[in-house]
């Protein structure tokens, strides 16, 4: 067989091609590459799609993490809780407003901050929250937002990797205070460079968001605040345009991927499927299993020899790296799941007879 990437993009490419080239087209021809009618008008699609009121569009899902959390008034002195199980932005976002971040530990069947020790890291400075959605599943958001009303806190959710995902009837991203969502290429829905959007239902969140957006600014010129250039640009807006009609179709195609790994898997020692709750619509950004008995690595080696891509999300869990290392924490299922986790390959239209392959030689390794 073939080399087989974690993603292929190429047959979304391939299905598209003539609308995307169109659309490019159409966006030099107009000649207008900034703010145009492309950005407006996606916005007002994704927001129908996800049934929340304001959608406003940005350079990248780090940038609308950071910008949610100005937008609701988190500043230097104000803690904000995460998880360490994350990529880095999560966590950088609260330093880039120079907060701090709290770190509270994963549960080790979803990879998602454990619910359950979410308040004894409460404290009078705590201001908000951050869960994060990672691989495409869910938390319990019915708990969450309880606690986070109890305590007052903004919930800032991220939804980088969970576009489309849902909890119980409602799309993610849609239920906390603001959803902030990446469109970097790998993503469920992606852009073809970078793109990100915060998406709310307060209407004076959303109008500080934009605002924040181009320097600070409602009227050109006119800056009130410090603020970023942070706009999605006309072409990337353009390209998911066309894309976002097609987000449930190819999340339904990794959940369908999901399901064959699943039962490929049952009876294989040495590995834990992921796992989906009742209240979760898990749109399988990432088949991230754990390889237990301290195997992962060697299997990643013995796959990527047999022409198998795979990726170890996260290898060091946010509290370890340099800048946090100093707190000093100990997070011991995000340190387990660091030395277990391996994401396979997958994409909406990966074949079935592909995953078999990989399957097989997942025995076959750990034989
Ligand atoms: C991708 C990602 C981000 C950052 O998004 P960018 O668009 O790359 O800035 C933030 N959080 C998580 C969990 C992500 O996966």
């Amino acid at each position: 067989m073939k080399h087989i990437p974690i993603l292929d993009l190429s047959y979304e490419i391939n299905e598209l091609k003539p609308q995307l080239m169109n659309a490019f087209e159409s966006v030099i021809d107009n000649g207008v590459f900034i703010m145009g009618a492309n950005v407006k008008q996606f916005e007002a699609e994704a927001a129908a799609y996800l049934g929340v009121k304001h959608a406003v569009a940005l350079n990248s899902g780090t940038d609308a993490l950071v910008i949610a959390l100005l937008a609701a008034g988190i500043q230097e002195g104000d803690e904000v809780i995460t998880t360490p199980f994350t990529f880095f932005a999560t966590a950088e976002a609260i330093s880039q407003v120079r907060a701090t971040p709290v770190f509270v530990d994963v549960e080790p069947r979803t990879y998602n901050l454990d619910l359950n020790q979410l308040e004894a890291a409460i404290t009078p400075k705590t201001k908000a929250i951050i869960p994060v959605h990672l691989f495409g599943h869910t938390l319990d958001m019915d708990r969450l937002m309880s606690i986070s009303e109890k305590y007052g806190l903004v919930v800032v959710e991220d939804v980088a990797q969970a576009f489309g995902g849902m909890y119980k009837n409602k799309k993610v991203g849609t239920i906390g205070d603001f959803g902030c969502y990446s469109f970097f290429p790998s993503k469920n829905l992606g852009a073809y460079g970078d793109g990100g959007m915060l998406v709310t239902n307060d209407a004076s969140f959303a109008e500080k968001a934009a605002m924040l957006r181009v320097h600070g600014s409602k009227k050109k010129y006119y800056n009130e605040v410090v603020g970023f250039n942070s706009r999605l640009d006309e072409i990337q807006a353009a390209i998911l345009r066309i894309k976002l009609p097609h987000i449930d179709e190819w999340n339904e195609g990794r959940r369908t991927a999901a399901d064959r790994y699943a039962k490929l898997l049952e009876g294989v020692d040495g590995i834990i499927a992921p796992s989906e709750d009742d209240y979760a619509k898990h749109v399988f950004h990432q088949y991230t299993v754990r390889v237990t008995n301290g195997k992962r690595d060697e299997l990643q080696k013995k796959l990527e020899a047999e022409g198998i891509s795979t990726m170890v999300y996260y290898p060091v869990p946010v509290h370890k790296l340099p800048i946090y290392e100093s707190m000093r924490v100990q997070m011991p299922v995000s340190e387990q799941l660091a030395e277990e986790v391996l994401s396979l390959p997958i994409w909406p239209q990966i074949d079935a007879t592909v995953q078999q392959y990989v399957i097989q030689k997942i025995i076959e390794a750990l034989q």
